[in-house]
């Protein structure tokens, strides 16, 4: 195989500028959408039955595309636990049966899952084969990270998603979690399976081909001039758009939602959108930040923010929401319902917020728990969240404080409620969870400052 597959034709579409929007028709137009920037704020409530959230067409692909997606990496659990390693424990199927059925009354047509999920793919499959195949879409992806590299392996896992799913063709595949070139090549190109998937994708077993992203600015134009990509998914927020947290040995550049998502518009691909809300990070923001959000927009909750900040932008085409429960899909559906973008001035001031929350000091993870299992039993999602919960206070000089004394002491008191094995302090520091990290968290140093920082409190 050529690195170069296929050259993209001339660029055309829509390019997203400083904080100024622009859409081309040629390759999206809104549907069901109110024109003008958010000017009156109402307080949330359900969406009514019978409407539906909006929705754009892509028409190089000949899809029409609700706005929001169902995220089926966070999908409720029957012991109701989602946070920490929860996606591998039982998920509930009678609610995300519930959930899909009322995704689908209300126009939501997206549906993504992995094989990575645990059980996402065959509880999905469940739910959505209970409504007619021409009301849903699918996303799933080839997961062969960690040792499935093989030809075989990769072949094996399509089959397998096409039966957990109970479908015959994917209308979405992505090659899940491309980081680099040298991933790509590896998982993809010197194994055969990128010939194959093409082979599939001839045949009409898939839809659409794409890829998630999860390296650095440098690494996205070569693995985009690979091939004519129908899609392409990255992570994109407002706490991510200038810089991303990063950092661990083997990581070194920067990723800039902003520079992902320009440099696609510019090549006239329509963005995918994960980690909106980043991985619930923005929906549980500190005080401080929650309190000059609610100024700005008193209607909105901060996870409401975040993904009014997404659906924004004129060239995403789905924003994925990793929703667990019925509350938060209402709440979402309702805001993509009749959407109201954000003006130019909300986008800046969202930028603001962005710096606000990173002074903050929060681990950047997403809980999607791509590092566990940890060989010695820790919960490194659930510690982060943890520390998370109170990072201000835990990183603040001002120890005294009345607020900084409760909060550290409550930090204490969910740290000391873990089981002790799987508690910061069980890390043995043998280094296997970092590779596996797509937010590039320096994951042994940060679980060794937690667990200094309850020993010392
Ligand atoms: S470095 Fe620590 S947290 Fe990471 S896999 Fe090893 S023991 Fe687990
Ligand atoms: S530490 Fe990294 S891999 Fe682990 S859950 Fe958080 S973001 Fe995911």
């Amino acid at each position: 195989m050529d690195d170069k597959i296929t050259r993209r034709e001339a660029l055309k579409g829509i390019f997203f500028t400083g904080m100024g929007i622009a859409a081309s028709s040629l390759l999206l137009k809104s549907q069901n959408s109110s024109a003008g920037p958010r000017t009156h704020q109402i307080p949330w409530k359900e969406a009514p039955a019978g409407t539906k959230i909006d929705s754009r067409t892509w028409d190089k692909m000949g899809e029409t595309l609700g706005m929001l997606g169902l995220g089926c990496m966070r999908l409720p659990t029957l012991s109701g636990d989602t946070g920490g390693y929860g996606r591998r424990r039982p998920l509930d199927q009678e609610a995300v049966n519930k959930m899909v059925d009322y995704a689908i009354e209300h126009g939501i047509n997206y549906f993504d899952t992995a094989p990575a999920y645990g059980e996402s793919e065959v509880v999905t499959g469940k739910a959505l084969s209970r409504h007619p195949r021409s009301s849903f879409k699918i996303a799933t992806k080839l997961s062969n990270m960690n040792g499935r590299a093989t030809l075989e392996a990769g072949k094996q896992m399509f089959e397998t998603s096409l039966k957990n799913l109970q479908v015959d063709y994917i209308d979405f595949l992505l090659l899940h979690n491309l980081q680099n070139m040298s991933g790509f090549n590896t998982r993809f190109r010197n194994n055969g399976l990128f010939d194959w998937i093409l082979e599939q994708k001839a045949s009409g077993r898939i839809k659409h081909l794409g890829f998630s992203f999860h390296g650095t600015n440098d690494d996205l134009p070569g693995l985009v001039d690979l091939y004519d990509w129908d899609f392409v998914q990255i992570q994109l927020n407002y706490a991510d758009w200038k810089e991303m947290s990063r950092g661990w040995g083997g990581s070194s550049g920067t990723t800039s939602s902003e520079f992902l998502y320009n440099y696609l518009v510019g090549k006239g691909i329509p963005v995918l959108v994960m980690e909106p809300v980043k991985g619930g990070a923005l929906a549980n923001v500190s005080e401080g930040v929650a309190t000059v959000l609610r100024e700005r927009h008193p209607d909105l909750s901060p996870a409401a923010n975040a993904l009014t900040f997404v659906g924004s932008l004129p060239g995403v085409m789905v924003t994925l929401s990793g929703m667990s429960n019925m509350e938060q899909l209402k709440e979402n559906v309702s805001l993509f319902t009749d959407f109201k973008p954000f003006s130019d001035s909300d986008m800046a001031f969202m930028h603001n917020v962005a710096d606000l929350y990173k002074s903050k000091g929060q681990i950047p993870c997403t809980a999607c728990s791509y590092c566990m299992p940890c060989p010695a039993g820790v919960d490194i999602p659930g510690n982060f969240k943890i520390f998370n919960s109170a990072s201000d206070a835990l990183l603040t000089s001002e120890t005294g404080r009345k607020d900084v004394v409760e909060k550290r002491k409550a930090f204490l008191n969910l740290y000391n409620a873990q089981e002790k094995g799987i508690r910061a302090d069980a890390c043995i520091s043998c280094n296997t969870c970092l590779p596996k990290c797509p937010q590039h968290i320096s994951i042994p140093q940060h679980l060794e400052r937690i667990r200094e920082l309850a020993a010392r409190i």
